[in-house]
């Protein structure tokens, strides 16, 4: 970065801090040019959607009938899944089983949150608890493989929780929080948005720098999600939340008046690690702010200025004493002493590349997918 100019998007607040950032001659970003050319006119949260979001309804119902439910949702507690499965009840109709993976780092505001939730929609709830001395090992290991992509872990066990789960009990819809809304600005891949779940990555990594043999912690690689469980499953994945007007505030209001449910302070917030891990390591050990995708979302959908992102970017979301803290808790936790945590912050950064990936063959998929408008976001 250094040899480079700085620039930051005349809209947005992207800037060079992605390596592969692109402006035109007005000053936009290549996020931004995606957005207006690609997103805007194949987006419509509006009659169209309603339309197209009761027709959908009306076809998982179908599907439905006979079996205990319709759909499955994964819920974290946060704002997107908490938001599409009050949609998924209240305005499709639908029975969805809610599905919660506990990977360790639950907050206690993302657990109220799904008590409440459960609750007030009057809907079943199913946990599973991943096994926490594999996921601390591989955790760990990851930590050590330098990378800048430390959530992997989590959406892993996330992910391939809800479609092991899926899979076994042939629900075929799975329904998602993922929208344009908050999330249209995806974050570049040097930035830890590795695209998806690389089974031959993680081995590699586990088998460097793990201790323990994983042997329940679920991992359903990319291919076998893209495909076999598509194609050969019949599974379909649907994202609500792109059919109607979703303004995260507005949504947050919604659910705390409704049930009781309590917003975060940022995106991401549910899991303690990943607030550690997006806020302390990954802007003070790479140099990357995820919430320079997430507050860019925001003001490409209008619903926050620029002026406001770059205020509140200035800082960390969370003050010095508190992250100091969290690194503590972070370490033990992991079974580490904070001067092994300290070492392995202090430690020379890496990439996926470093490592056995299949990384070639999942961009062949995505050029695929972005070609035939399964995927509108940008990825390079
Ligand atoms: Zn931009």
């Amino acid at each position: 970065m250094s040899n480079k100019i700085y620039q930051m998007c005349s809209r947005c607040i992207m800037d060079s801090s992605d390596p592969h950032i692109h402006f035109n001659d007005q000053g936009l970003c290549d996020y931004c040019v995606n957005f207006d050319s690609v997103i805007k006119p194949n987006w419509h949260p509006d009659e169209r959607g309603y339309a197209e979001l009761m027709k959908l309804s009306e076809k998982i119902k179908k599907d439905g009938k006979g079996r205990d439910f319709d759909c499955i949702i994964g819920l974290s507690g946060g704002l997107d899944s908490s938001y599409v499965s009050y949609i998924a009840k209240e305005k499709m109709g639908l029975r969805p089983l809610l599905f919660h993976v506990d990977a360790g780092w639950n907050t206690d505001q993302a657990v109220g949150n799904i008590e409440k939730l459960v609750d007030g929609l009057g809907l079943d709830l199913y946990t599973e608890v991943i096994n926490w001395e594999e996921m601390k090992d591989l955790q760990v290991a990851f930590l050590k493989a330098q990378i800048s992509d430390q959530d992997l872990p989590q959406d892993t066990a996330f992910f391939s929780g809800l479609y092991k789960f899926a899979k076994a009990h042939k629900i075929k819809y799975i329904l998602t929080g993922g929208n344009f809304s908050t999330e249209c600005c995806r974050e570049p891949e040097e930035w830890g948005g590795y695209p998806g779940i690389d089974k031959r990555l993680i081995k590699d990594i586990h088998s460097k720098f793990g201790r323990r043999v994983l042997k329940t912690f679920p991992i359903v690689d990319i291919l076998a999600y893209k495909l076999y469980y598509r194609f050969m499953l019949g599974m379909t994945v649907v994202k609500p939340l792109n059919l109607i007007p979703y303004v995260k505030q507005d949504a947050e209001y919604l659910l705390n008046s409704l049930f009781g449910w309590k917003k975060f302070q940022h995106k991401h917030h549910e899991s303690r690690f990943t607030r550690f891990y997006e806020d302390y390591w990954m802007p003070r050990k790479f140099g990357f702010e995820k919430r320079r995708a997430h507050f860019s979302s925001l003001i490409m959908t209008g619903q926050m200025t620029r002026e406001a992102a770059i205020e509140r970017i200035a800082k960390p979301e969370l003050d010095e004493q508190f992250l100091k803290s969290e690194f503590e808790y972070v370490a033990n936790k992991l079974d580490l002493t904070v001067s092994e945590l300290q070492a392995i912050f202090d430690g020379d950064n890496k990439t996926c590349s470093n490592y056995k990936n299949k990384r070639f063959l999942i961009g062949i998929g995505s050029r695929v997918m972005s070609a035939i408008g399964l995927e509108r976001r940008l990825f390079r």
